[in-house]
């Protein structure tokens, strides 16, 4: 039965993925709606479809299909760089001197870094479809704005995106990668949308936040003839894209017999995680097999750990709907941290429902650590990882180290959702040791809690 594992499992073009897998179809306590944030109904198609595209709103509501076709078009365009690698760390066993055997699935293997694109390309070919001029989108660290310019420039559709103003201007090299797909790129807060004015108003000064553009996405795109707004993280439809990853894996890893008994991915909306975990944890839904799961955020951005498991808004703008999820609260600012991708103050809803009724753990790490795992990786396995996968690296040691004390012979698969090129700053201070680990106090934590929304 069992085959020599070779140390990176790709997949044949007839075994790819032919459907995405909505999880939810298989979850008894569904997630809850999105819902108005003026009525506090539950949003509607004809309510989503102002802000999303139709399909996507469609998706967005789909909580009863279980498999959705990858159209020709997406499914043509994952060939230009995927499959994408499961990789058996055999130097990173061999450097840790652990019985456990350790895998990882390589999102970073196309120009954006991340595995943002997975979802980007079908965003954008639903904007398409839908005969749209363009869309438009926040960026924070960068990576989504990345992919998404990608994804529109291949099926030549306007791309608009609002990036974070403190990482517009320390991540110059990523605001040129958007513009050379064409996309324009405007640093947020801005004096373009009244949402923006008005935070500028208030507080003037600011270097932004992702909650800030997101509302001023949001606003572009309704006040737009033929825009819609799309967004990189936490919806359900991005986590539907994302089972591409786990699907993969999970066909990959059946081929050589293998099964994962540990499943890590770091979660800052939890598309990713909620991506690479999606084909378990349908089968832990339905009572097939069992695996450990763990999502790993910052100590910073504590969300599922800490956060509370509410209705929140999903923007500084409250302009979206609300989601009932592990939220920090909007008005939540953490403090400084380099894994731009995993500062957002909630959670993916499906993923939040999965938490709480026990499908997977929640682990928070501080950031030092993290870049010495980073680091420590970087020099035996060759890739130099994206901060935010960084997280779940540092989980991953600490998993296979335990089994060293133990002697256990664990199987860990673990999600490296990208690569840290354009973080060279953070690695930076790092390497200056002036990277802070600052952990929010409760009393820090208080303000963003008393945001939250009355919800009577
Ligand atoms: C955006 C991003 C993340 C976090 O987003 P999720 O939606 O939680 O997956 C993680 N890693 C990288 C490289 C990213 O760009």
């Amino acid at each position: 039965m069992s085959k020599e594992i070779p140390y990176k499992i790709y997949l044949e073009e007839h075994e790819m993925p032919k459907q995405w897998y909505n999880v939810r179809a298989d979850m008894k306590n569904k997630p809850a709606p999105l819902l108005n944030p003026g009525t506090k109904q539950p949003m509607t198609l004809e309510e989503l479809e102002h802000v999303f595209c139709t399909e996507l709103a469609k998706q967005e509501l789909d909580d009863t299909t279980p498999y959705i076709d990858i159209p020709q078009e997406i499914q043509d365009f994952y060939k230009m760089y995927r499959p994408s690698p499961l990789v058996r760390a055999y130097c990173l066993e061999k450097k840790l001197g652990t019985p456990a055997k350790i895998y990882y699935k390589f999102e970073g293997n196309n120009t954006s870094g991340s595995h943002k694109l997975n979802s980007a390309i079908a965003q954008a070919y639903y904007a398409k479809k839908q005969g749209l001029k363009g869309v438009t989108t926040e960026t924070g660290a960068g990576q989504w704005g990345t992919a998404l310019s990608m994804a529109c420039s291949y099926f030549d559709l306007d791309c608009k995106v609002y990036m974070v103003k403190c990482s517009y201007e320390q991540k110059p090299f990523r605001r040129e990668v958007m513009r050379t797909y064409g996309a324009s790129v405007t640093p947020s807060p801005s004096m373009e949308t009244e949402v923006g004015k008005k935070i500028l108003l208030e507080h003037p000064g600011t270097t932004g936040s992702l909650g800030c553009a997101i509302s001023e996405a949001v606003e572009a795109a309704t006040t737009t003839e033929g825009y819609r707004y799309v967004l990189g993280s936490v919806l359900s439809q991005v986590l539907l894209h994302q089972t591409v990853i786990g699907l993969e894996t999970k066909i990959a890893m059946d081929k050589y017999d293998i099964k994962p008994d540990i499943i890590i991915g770091c979660a800052g909306g939890g598309s990713n995680l909620g991506g690479l975990i999606s084909p378990f944890v349908g089968e832990k839904l339905r009572g097939e097999n069992d695996y450990q799961i763990i999502a790993v955020e910052p100590a910073s951005c504590p969300s599922l750990t800490r956060g509370k498991y509410a209705y929140d808004f999903c923007d500084t703008g409250k302009v979206c709907p609300l989601a009932k999820m592990y939220t920090l609260g909007s008005g939540f600012i953490p403090s400084a941290n380099h894994a731009g991708g995993l500062r957002y103050h909630g959670m993916s809803s499906v993923l939040s429902q999965l938490y709480d009724d026990g499908y997977m753990e929640a682990r928070s790490v501080e950031q030092t650590a993290v870049f010495a795992a980073a680091e420590q990786f970087a020099r035996v396995e060759g890739i130099l990882p994206a901060p935010e996968s960084s997280h779940a690296i540092k989980v991953a040691i600490d998993e296979a180290l335990k089994c060293k004390e133990t002697g256990e012979e664990k199987t860990i698969l673990f999600g490296l959702t990208g690569t840290g090129y354009f973080d060279m700053y953070a690695y930076e201070s790092f390497h200056n040791g002036t990277m802070s680990d600052y952990i929010p106090t409760d009393e820090d934590l208080k303000p963003g809690f008393d945001s939250l929304p009355k919800m009577d």
